[in-house]
């Protein structure tokens, strides 16, 4: 089998993993004769510094000895299997860099022989690529869950990010669907990585000349949908992710069904939606202060689909409101539907100066439209009286088909 062909598997097989910004992309417009948004191939993800970097996303292989129903490469699939020598992977991210079509390299795997034989092939990739070749591009390299530690060590040395994949919510997802997964093993390499990033952190900040270690540090993914694990459960382990292991990013890939799937397994993807949904609850438990318990109640463990979190979570504590604009602290206007967390920091430093109108809102561009029932200004509001009023989920809710705007949250949020 040549490159390509190996190439064109493997770049297929990677689409699965949703590790960059641009993974979530299904297909291009129907009609349209130029330009392509397939989530597999080159791929996108940002640098802390805002850069957009194109990636060069495959696996080294896609044979693999483990079994996990809901994947396209476990052992019992008769999927087409390929498998990229390590050097087959230097020179393709070499030519594909040289030419300028990608600034990186975002490589995972399916696992051959045992756990330390592939993290040890895919380190070699990436030290090949430093060490031989002097590449200095983006490297972000998947890591098998019990791998040795000398081996998550030497692999951060090299690559610019590592993620280990939790794959699914609870280990009693995993008993049920990828048995032999074992959430243990995966915090394990998590751990390994945070304590390493953290020791590299205080070597340097003794003054100590310590080589770098992962510092676009580590993310994972978590497939949504495959078993009826409720929104809620989700999050509550997400939020033991970004605290445990300070992850800089969880990525949700909604189910997808596969050729020949185990009868566990759902006949339908869940809606698209749901996944979006979790990035802007995600967004709201990183940047806006609410925890995962504010946004479900007993009755209602997934978060509704209709409305986004944010605007759920206000209509459902209307006592709370209106906020004063000119006197309500930080947390409390994070909580305005309409106003992003940017708005909020523009506010409170012209506050400082002077008292806020509705005009003053409208030129931040807040979406006033959403935040009008929520707030007092200096001035009158007519829309305050909506507050009370049976309509103001109909008149609040914005909601639109997902299109352009949807992908430019998600690429804003796709940070590296
Ligand atoms: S270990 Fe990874 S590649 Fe292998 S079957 Fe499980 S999910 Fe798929």
């Amino acid at each position: 089998m040549d490159t390509r062909q190996k190439l064109e598997i493997l770049a297929d097989a990677a689409k699965y993993d949703a590790s960059c910004a641009s993974s979530g992309s299904k297909q291009t417009r129907r009609g349209s004769q130029i330009g392509s948004t397939e989530g597999m191939g080159i791929c996108h993800s940002y640098t802390p510094d805002g850069r957009c970097v194109s990636l060069l996303k495959i696996l080294l292989t896609n044979y693999c000895i483990f079994d996990c129903t809901f994947c396209v490469n476990r052992v019992s699939s008769d999927t087409p299997r390929a498998r990229f020598s390590v050097d087959e992977v230097v020179q393709l991210t070499l030519q594909f860099y040289k030419r300028n079509y990608i600034e990186g390299l975002f490589l995972s795997s399916g696992i051959i022989q045992n756990a330390d034989y592939t993290m040890q092939q895919l380190t070699m990739v990436a030290k090949k690529l430093r060490s031989e070749h002097q590449y200095g591009g983006y490297i972000h390299l998947k890591t098998i869950p019990g791998c040795s530690d000398e081996l998550i060590h030497e692999a951060g040395r090299w690559a610019d990010r590592l993620s280990v994949n939790i794959e699914l919510p609870t280990q009693n997802d995993l008993k049920q669907l990828a048995p032999e997964k074992d959430s243990t093993q995966i915090v394990t390499a998590m751990d390994t990585v945070k304590t390493r990033i953290d020791e590299t952190k205080a070597d340097k900040k003794q003054g100590f000349k310590a080589p770098s270690y992962a510092p676009a540090g580590q993310s994972t993914q978590l497939i949504v949908g495959a078993t009826e694990t409720p929104d809620a459960t989700i999050l509550q382990t997400v939020t033991s992710l970004y605290q445990d292991q300070r992850l800089r990013r969880v990525y949700y890939s909604a189910y997808s069904p596969i050729p020949h799937a185990d009868a566990r397994l759902p006949g339908m993807a869940p809606p698209l939606v749901r996944e979006h949904r979790l990035y802007q609850a995600d967004w709201l438990l990183r940047f806006y202060g609410f925890s995962a318990d504010e946004l479900f109640s007993p009755q209602q463990q997934n978060l509704p689909l209709d409305i986004d979190p944010k605007l759920a979570w206000t209509l459902a504590n209307r006592d709370r409101f209106p906020v004063d604009i000119n006197r309500a602290d930080r947390e409390m206007l994070l909580r305005i539907p309409g106003i992003g967390s940017r708005s909020v920091g523009r506010i409170l430093q012209i506050r400082k100066h002077r008292s806020l109108s509705v005009a003053d809102l409208k030129k931040l561009r807040v979406a006033w439209k959403r935040a009008a029932p929520f707030v007092i200004t200096t001035d009158a509001n007519p829309s305050l009286k909506l507050l009370d009023s049976l309509q103001l989920k109909q008149k609040t809710s914005t909601e639109r088909q997902l299109s352009l705007f949807d992908a430019i949250d998600s690429a804003r949020s796709g940070e590296v």
